[in-house]
């Protein structure tokens, strides 16, 4: 397991890595990380929540959810979950980036409003209505709830289902993109 100091002046000033598999897909070349860092996070949720794009907050747990490029960030009491990872170092990498910026944002956090909306994710029938539902295999998982389930849980991305990229499915796309997926 690995182990990090950082600053002691900041919010989050170690942590520890595990790597599995998404639960959905066993045995799956992509990761995923969860980051069991010694800070408790909600209280730089709005903060962040003000500064990331389309990000599912919900202050009653308090979780926070979004995407960046490849990858989806889960925050829950003291733990980071990040999805679609290569392998050990691409995890430690992305992780201590996702890190830095959760650091950033709780230093200036004077300069940010925090933003307290809610915003929870989509229910799993309203993303499955936007899937091709032919259960082609194609995304590597055995159907497209399977699919749907794993967008919400931010295990997958929507380029993830080829079928999704065709032209007819531009507006399920537009959509899917729309509910934050
Ligand atoms: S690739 Fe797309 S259409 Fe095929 S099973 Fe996966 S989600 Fe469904």
């Amino acid at each position: 397991m690995g182990n990090d100091k950082m600053n002691h002046s900041k919010l989050i000033n170690g942590y520890e890595l595990e790597m599995f598999s998404p639960p959905c897909d066993p045995g799956s070349p992509v990761w995923v990380a969860r980051v069991k860092t010694d800070a408790i996070l909600g209280p730089v949720m709005p903060y962040l929540n003000a500064e990331v794009k389309n990000g599912f907050y919900d202050p009653r747990i308090p979780t926070i959810v979004w995407r960046e490029g490849a990858h989806k960030f889960a925050l829950r009491d003291s733990t980071i979950s990040i999805n679609n990872l290569k392998d050990r170092n691409h995890a430690e990498r992305v992780a201590k980036k996702a890190i830095e910026r959760i650091n950033d944002v709780w230093e200036r956090r004077d300069k940010i409003t925090p933003d307290q909306t809610t915003r929870i994710p989509p229910k799993l029938l309203d993303v499955l209505r936007m899937l091709p539902r032919t259960n082609c295999g194609k995304c590597g998982l055995p159907s497209c709830m399977a699919f749907a389930a794993s967008l919400i849980e931010g295990e997958r991305c929507v380029e993830d289902c080829p079928v999704l990229l065709e032209d007819e499915m531009t507006e399920n796309l537009r959509n899917l993109r729309e509910m934050g997926l």
